[in-house]
């Protein structure tokens, strides 16, 4: 077992029931399986898991991964000592000079001590350990209300020692609640539509519809880059990217020039649906939000699920653009989202969509272009990419 521990609060996994055996040994996968490069090793003691990896295990590297791994609401950066006040003590001056406290303002020390054979009560450990703070920090006030620092220690099977928690991303952790295909976009949307999906446990795979040359490798190359940077929030992805060119030119040079954008939807529906069952996922996500653009009225988004018998989920659908920008930044995947590579709806896009399609007219438009030879061959020359939980693209696994 390795010597580098981190203390991780689960979320709403308590809650949950019958199923929480079966939520909680998947968090654990998760976060074994992001961190197996450092012989990541979890177990349980008390309502927290302990991580434990190897010493040389980087800590920056480490903190990414917990706080976009879903299911964690916290965790810090912990370390364990023998039940003993002087070890105890050393172990504390090694917190705090790892992890300093600020020179202004108040701490508190949080003693718990759950194992009750040890011999100092929680206030006498507090009061010891107050005074190792104030010979560091001399200049620090005690505040048991509202302090500014926190040095925790808890003496249970061992005695751990850490400060303040750091934020995890909440939710459920990811495949325990089914697969799901996202359609990516180099857009500012679908990045944070997968997030979303995600968070409620959905493992996702994405697939992208390109149109070289049309829309150029630097478009695809940006696709990959945000691929890899939801891969940590999606425990890893693969990314499906479709050669569309000939579908895409064969809906511009067939259908009514308004009608190509609706066109381009309903094949990349159906194109979706195909991949989706070969692998198993059950629902198709998109980026989609109501009346952001013509294609996502009412109207328009009842025509393109009319294209699969998969249920089609759009995480995004009551977001205004201001509150999905503020997420984009928050995952980090923002600034990639408004590089300006065109994507193929733009070069491909009607003056005057339709907003308002008739259903049944629209099914018969749509049938005339014939596309299946297209959407077989697309799916036949697809390339498929795979970004691992740390976001690193992987050639070996297809
Ligand atoms: P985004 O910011 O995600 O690109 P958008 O506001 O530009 O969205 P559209 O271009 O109409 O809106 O796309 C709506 C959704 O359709 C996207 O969020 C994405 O899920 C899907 N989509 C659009 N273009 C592609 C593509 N080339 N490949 C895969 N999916 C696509
Ligand atoms: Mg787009």
């Amino acid at each position: 077992m390795g010597s580098k521990l981190y203390l991780i609060k689960e979320g709403e996994i308590s809650l949950k029931g019958g199923n929480r055996g079966l939520f909680e040994k998947r968090l654990r996968h998760n976060i074994k399986d992001k961190l197996k490069k450092w012989n990541a090793n979890v177990e349980k003691q008390k309502g927290r898991l302990y991580l434990h990896l190897d010493e040389n295990a980087d800590d920056d590297v480490v903190r990414k991964a917990l706080s976009s791994t879903f299911g964690i609401t916290g965790f810090a950066r912990a370390y364990e000592t023998e039940k003993d006040i002087e070890m105890i003590v050393e172990t504390a001056k090694k917190v705090l000079k790892e992890n300093p406290f600020g020179k202004k303002g108040s701490f508190k020390i949080e003693a718990r001590r759950e194992d009750k054979s040890f011999p100092l009560s929680s206030y006498e450990i507090s009061l010891r350990l107050a005074d190792t703070v104030h010979e560091m920090y001399p200049s620090l006030d005690v505040d048991l209300k509202h302090p500014d620092y926190t040095l925790h220690v808890e003496i249970r099977k061992k005695a751990y020692l850490y400060t303040d928690d750091e934020k995890g991303p909440g939710g459920l952790p990811v495949q325990t609640a089914g697969r799901g295909m996202l359609l990516l976009s180099g857009g500012i949307d679908s990045p944070v539509a997968a997030i979303r999906a995600a968070k409620r446990g959905m493992k996702i795979d994405c697939i992208y519809f390109h149109a070289y040359p049309y829309t150029s490798d630097l478009a695809l190359e940006k696709v990959k880059k945000l691929a890899s940077l939801i891969a940590p929030y999606l425990g890893g992805t693969r990314l499906y990217v479709v050669p569309f060119t000939d579908g895409q030119l064969r809906i511009k040079k067939l259908s009514y020039p308004d009608e190509t954008t609706l066109m381009f939807r309903a094949s990349m529906m159906q194109t979706a649906e195909k991949i989706a069952k070969e692998r198993r996922a059950s629902a198709i996500v998109t980026g989609e939000a109501l009346s952001q653009v013509a294609s996502q009225t009412l109207d328009a988004m009842s025509f393109t699920d009319s294209m699969t018998e998969m249920l089609v989920i759009r995480p995004l659908v009551g977001m205004d653009k201001e509150e999905i920008i503020k997420t984009a930044k928050e995952i980090g995947t923002y600034e990639t989202s408004i590089l300006p590579y065109e994507d193929c709806c733009v070069i491909f896009s009607p003056k005057h969509p339709v907003t308002h399609p008739d259903k049944a007219e629209s099914r018969k438009h749509y049938d005339a272009l014939e596309m299946d030879e297209e959407i077989d061959k697309a799916i036949a020359n697809m390339d498929t990419y795979y970004f691992n939980p740390l976001g690193e693209e992987e050639i070996s696994e297809v």
